[in-house]
């Protein structure tokens, strides 16, 4: 297991063939919007049926209309807001990936918010618990419930989603930040956890500065053009989420 900030370990020679994640099922959150929603667009591309998860239903809805546009596997709706649920939301959660499916390869754990962004001494109570509770204790909350599915695959995938700021403190960044050191840790934990004793994988991303509206919020005043889309991440996702990365363990990938 390697704790340190990995650069893309996608090999130069690999590509993503067109049925690399055939007869995949994928969780994805935050899968309405952003880099969630490119990421789920992406894997059903290439074969994979997901699970849309966002608080949103018609932006969930606007997915799935691309999806079965291009031809995709049909995929499903899971509307759910990760703010006001609790455990028996995502052990219900689980119980529907079971019975309506019956199996699990991947999760994509990619919804946040990015709170309120001042000092720590501004910062609102409720503020921070809602921030804590959408970035980080849904995903322990997710990763709990759905473990022992992921457990069934032969090759499961976990994948979380980091930031710079969840790596290194940086002021202003408040609840995010810390949030975000919250899921590396939970990362390296449950790959400590997993290593050798499990086919699941597990690792995080930080895809860096990308184009989306987390990212203008943060920077009202950067011109979005010169930043990457989400679409250029997408290798990346790919290969983490394949069975092509099974050598890639506790990792904390930087894009
Ligand atoms: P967006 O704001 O574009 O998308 C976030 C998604 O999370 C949306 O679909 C949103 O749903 C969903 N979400 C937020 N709150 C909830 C909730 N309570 N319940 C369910 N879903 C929720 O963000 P990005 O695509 O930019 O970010 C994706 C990930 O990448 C995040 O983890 C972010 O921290 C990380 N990241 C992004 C960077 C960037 O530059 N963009 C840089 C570093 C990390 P809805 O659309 O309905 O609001």
């Amino acid at each position: 297991m390697t704790l340190q900030p990995t650069n893309n370990p996608v090999p130069l020679s690999w590509t993503a063939t067109p049925d690399l994640l055939k007869s995949k099922i994928i969780l994805v959150t935050g899968a309405g919007d952003g880099i969630g929603a490119t990421a789920a667009k992406t894997f059903a591309r290439h074969g994979a049926t997901v699970i849309l998860l966002g608080r949103t239903q018609e932006k969930l809805e606007h997915i799935y209309d691309e999806i079965m546009s291009d031809d995709g596997p049909e995929p499903f709706i899971y509307p759910m807001d990760l703010l006001s649920s609790d455990y028996e939301d995502y052990q219900k959660l689980a119980d529907a990936i079971e019975s309506d499916i019956g199996q699990l390869d991947g999760v994509l754990l990619n919804a946040a918010v990015l709170g309120q962004k001042t000092a720590i001494s501004n910062i609102k109570t409720q503020a921070w618990m809602d921030c804590m509770q959408i970035n980080l204790h849904s995903n322990f909350l997710t990763t709990k419930a759905l473990l022992p599915l992921l457990e069934l695959s032969n090759a499961g995938r976990l994948l979380f989603t980091s930031s710079s700021v969840g790596r290194i403190g940086k002021a202003y960044w408040g609840a995010y930040a810390v949030s975000k050191f919250g899921v590396e840790g939970l990362m390296q934990v449950l790959a400590d956890e997993t290593e050798n004793v499990s086919n699941i994988r597990v690792n995080s991303i930080n895809p860096g500065a990308t184009r989306t509206s987390m990212r203008a919020a943060a920077y009202p005043g950067e011109n979005p053009t010169k930043l990457k889309t989400p679409e250029q991440l997408m290798t990346l996702y790919l290969y983490l989420m394949s069975e092509d990365s099974q050598s890639i363990h506790g990792q904390m990938i930087d894009y």
